[in-house]
């Protein structure tokens, strides 16, 4: 099958005619092509872009949260299908296509679809001066949105919604890896009725047609999810040209352990903080430090736990892991299982490839748990991104907390404790943008979403998004 780029409300094949091969990764086959797009193409999703602004811009609100509803509603009645194509382009158990990725691709757009509609700016009465100021807060223009591949329609539509909700037009650009859902979703915002140029979708490798859309000199604000050496070069690009960016980037959280928490639920959490998508999530709690005093029960009831998790093609309903998203990425992920024991790590659990019957040539991979003994060593210092996990123990809460911010990345941690103090304590000093305390992937829209240092800047989710996308501007009237 050959997707399409969307553009100004319709179905194109890419100006060159170029296109690049599309994998299913539970296979290791080809079962399509996805254009190679050039800067030709963006240039012509900008035009579309571009010429639908003064309309949508001043679109009311009711009418643009009715249409960002309708999209809502269609996501929903076609989760089936969407579903599956999540499924068998990413690898992702389907499973958990229909039970995270795409009811949060409809909760994106029913929240901004409300949100929008509460959306208000301050005014500041300049008492004894006889002026008010107010600030408008208006669309910025056209905005890109460049999301990853590991839950493809859940953050590509955690972008467009806000900023088309507050009347920019977007041009976006889905990972190559995984166009499937894109394509779809196109479909779906013609149906809903989105005006032709509000959103268009352009297919390609980052290197090219990422690029093309970054540098494109009247494309004002970037969102961007994916790895933080890309985040870095966006930036680099876009900084000198002033734009208004918003990086959400790698991570390599903590998830910090105390005798005192309610271990059960710590322990089944834990599991899925640890493997949920292949632990292909930047939210995945990739270090394990865990209190001395349970270190050793611990080890050994996660080892039962994670032994009993069902590796198997990613259509199949009872499944918990599937196939990682791509060769070269299983590649990445085994090299770092492979270094472990030349840098003093033990494989206490996986480390290796699996052959799945019917799905030979599939990019499987065990869930792996490897005991370290510093947290110097470059598995707990790079992500990984994969099925992945180290654990180590520590002593006291002092302790904990520095190994927990020893990195460069600062995105999320987990604290399981019962004790009052500790939460404050740790929640205040941890330095990631989020903390959870005896929980994880709890997600409430209208929180800020976002990271610390190489994780990232800016906010995204709630307001914090509408922020991003508008402009605020002060204006001062004396009316004396
Ligand atoms: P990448 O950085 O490789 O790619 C992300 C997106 O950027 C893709 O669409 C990619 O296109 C595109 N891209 C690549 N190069 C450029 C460029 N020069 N200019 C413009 N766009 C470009 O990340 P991955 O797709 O590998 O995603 C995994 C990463 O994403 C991990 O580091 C993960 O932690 C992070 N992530 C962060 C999240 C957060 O909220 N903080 C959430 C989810 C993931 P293409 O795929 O076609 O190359």
């Amino acid at each position: 099958m050959k997707i399409q780029n969307y553009i100004n409300g319709e179905f194109l094949p890419p100006i060159a005619n170029g296109w690049i091969d599309n994998y299913n990764p539970a296979i290791g086959e080809v079962y399509g092509q996805i254009p190679n797009s050039t800067k030709e193409d963006v240039e012509k999703a900008y035009e579309a872009a571009e010429n639908a602004f003064a309309s949508w811009s001043n679109t009311t609100l009711a009418t643009r949260s009715k249409i960002l509803s309708k999209i809502a509603e269609l996501i929903k009645e076609k989760l089936p299908l969407l579903a599956a194509a999540e499924s068998k382009d990413n690898g992702k158990p389907i499973s958990l296509a229909k039970t995270i990725d795409i009811p949060r691709a409809a909760a994106n757009f029913q929240f901004y679809a409300n949100a929008i509609t509460q959306f208000s700016s301050e005014a500041h009465e300049s008492i004894g001066l006889n002026a008010v100021n107010f600030t408008l807060r208006q669309p910025i223009g056209v905005v890109a949105c460049i999301s990853p591949w590991n839950l493809p329609l859940y953050l590509f539509t955690w972008k467009i919604a806000p900023a088309i909700a507050s009347g920019n037009c977007v041009v976006a650009k889905p990972s190559e890896i995984t166009p499937m859902t894109a394509f779809l979703l196109a479909e779906i915002c013609n149906e809903a009725g989105l005006p032709k140029g509000v959103l268009n979708i352009v297919h390609g490798l980052g290197t090219t047609t990422g690029q093309a859309i970054v540098e494109h000199p009247n494309i004002k604000a970037i969102s961007f999810t994916g790895g933080t050496k890309t985040g870095a070069h966006i930036a680099s690009v876009a900084a000198p040209m002033f734009k208004k960016l918003s990086l959400e980037l790698g991570g390599k959280n903590p998830n910090i352990i105390f005798a005192d928490c309610d271990y059960e639920k710590m322990l089944a959490t834990t599991v899925r903080s640890s493997f949920a998508n292949q632990g292909q999530i930047c939210l995945c709690g990739s270090r394990i430090l865990v209190e001395e005093k349970i270190y050793e029960k611990f080890k050994k009831d996660f080892i039962k736990k994670v032994s009993e998790l069902k590796i198997g093609n990613p259509s199949e309903e009872n499944i918990h892991i599937g196939a990682l998203v791509s060769k070269e990425h299983l590649e990445k992920v085994k090299s770092y299982i492979d270094i472990a024991e030349d840098e003093g790590g033990k494989v206490l659990f996986g480390g290796n490839k699996v052959t799945i019957i019917d799905c030979e040539n599939g990019y499987y991979l065990q869930p792996t748990i490897i005991e370290v003994k510093s947290n110097k060593c470059r598995l707990n210092q790079e992500e990984i991104f994969g099925p992945v996990v180290t654990i180590m123990p520590f002593k006291i809460d002092e302790e904990a907390l520095q190994l927990a911010n020893d990195v460069k990345y600062g995105l999320s941690s987990t604290l399981w404790t019962n004790n009052l103090k500790r939460t404050m304590q740790f929640s205040k000093q941890l330095h990631t943008g989020i903390v959870w305390v005896n929980t994880w992937m709890l997600r409430d829209l209208r929180t800020p979403f976002g990271g610390q240092k190489a994780s990232g800047i800016g906010r995204e989710g709630g307001f914090e998004a509408l922020r991003f996308f508008t402009e605020p501007k002060n204006i001062c009237i004396q009316y004396e």
